[in-house]
């Protein structure tokens, strides 16, 4: 009772060459350093592709958490001072 697939016609398995271009732009998107254009091809693209839009969804929380771990692991203010001291010293 579970022969419930749907028919495809291609093969959802391999992305097309829109999909690789794609998960190259995305990679810069989530850098924040893609221009106007690649931000637009990649909204499209995921809006239309589930492959591209799950990788866009993993790739953005992983680099969100990233992003989270190291704020909180970040040095408090005495240390940054202590550097920044240090530094003046080595400079005078
Ligand atoms: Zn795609």
């Amino acid at each position: 009772m579970q022969s419930n697939t749907q028919p495809t016609m291609e093969t959802k398995e391999k992305p097309c060459e829109d999909c690789q271009t794609c998960l190259e732009v995305l990679q810069i998107v989530l850098d924040a350093e893609a221009t106007p254009e690649e931000v637009v091809f990649v909204e499209a693209h995921i809006r239309t592709c589930e492959h591209c839009h799950d990788c866009y969804q993993v790739d953005k929380t992983i680099r969100e958490t990233i992003r989270l771990k190291i704020e909180k692991i970040s040095p408090p203010y005495e240390l940054i001072h202590l550097i920044q001291s240090k530094i003046t010293q080595i400079n005078l």
